[in-house]
């Protein structure tokens, strides 16, 4: 996990409350996000406002594709720093996203869709265009889509083998939770223990995930509000916290259900 913080991040900046400036570094959130990699392959989910900064801190010196989840700020505004790739790598970077979020990319960057001139180092990106209701694969790896309402926007969580992504959701249709079943590892978001009307809290985050029943199970997408090892403690056994730098291995080649 490269980043398990909300839009703000944590710390908030500006705030003073106790996990903002706590000595925990688990308490330091950065944008959320989540890299995959074997020895010759790494897949990004969400490429937000932080990523230069988690590019550098978990040398990502290879990055071979991005998915993306919906296109707000925290998702997709590092996605300049993709040229760095095109440079050193020589690859056109291939990125997947409905075209939701395509729509949302061509608005938030005109220059690399509607370049007025030449020069100036644009990012090259080979767009592939995700279906909701379409498996697909990214590197030879199969992938199945998790659509999920984010308030009234529709955004999509990607499965892929053993392990499932759902971040920015606020309802999970009966439909997409068939698709995650048999999941061993998932993540998922929960803000905080106030309601939100665009994100699940923890306690429907909590009860989704039981629902799920994968053998574990950790949040991201968490504000200050909570505290990482107050939180734990109080979370049902094989539920946590997610935290930056958090690894775990999963099985690509694992049985998904059939669409
Ligand atoms: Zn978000
Ligand atoms: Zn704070
Ligand atoms: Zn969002």
């Amino acid at each position: 996990m490269l980043g398990t913080g909300t839009s703000a991040g944590v710390p908030v900046i500006t705030c003073t409350c106790d996990v903002c400036t706590s000595t925990n570094p688990r308490n330091n959130r950065l944008r959320s996000s989540i890299l995959l990699r074997n020895k010759d392959q790494s897949i990004l989910i969400d490429c937000g406002c932080d990523f230069r900064e988690q590019a550098l801190r978990w040398k990502i010196n290879q990055l071979d594709a991005i998915l993306l989840t919906h296109g707000h700020s925290d998702h997709v505004n590092g996605l300049d720093e993709i040229r760095i790739y095109n440079w050193k790598m020589g690859i056109i970077m291939p990125i997947y996203a409905s075209e939701g979020t395509l729509d949302n990319l061509r608005a938030r960057y005109d220059y690399v869709f509607a370049p007025k001139h030449i020069g100036g180092g644009i990012p090259k990106i080979n767009i592939v265009q995700i279906d909701e209701n379409q498996p697909f694969e990214v590197l030879g790896h199969p992938v199945l889509p998790l659509p999920v309402l984010h308030g009234e926007l529709p955004i999509i969580g990607f499965r892929i083998g053993n392990f499932a992504y759902v971040t920015d959701a606020s309802y999970i249709s009966e439909e997409t939770l068939r698709r995650m079943e048999g999941v061993r590892y998932l993540i998922l978001n929960a803000l905080r223990h106030k309601p939100h009307p665009t994100h699940l809290n923890i306690e429907q985050a909590t009860a989704i995930a039981q629902r799920i029943g994968a053998e574990h199970t950790w949040f991201t997408h968490i504000t200050h509000d909570l505290d990482h090892e107050t939180t734990n403690a109080e979370l049902p056994e094989g539920i946590d916290l997610g935290h930056d730098g958090l690894e775990f291995e999963i099985d690509p080649t694992a049985q998904v259900p059939e669409l």
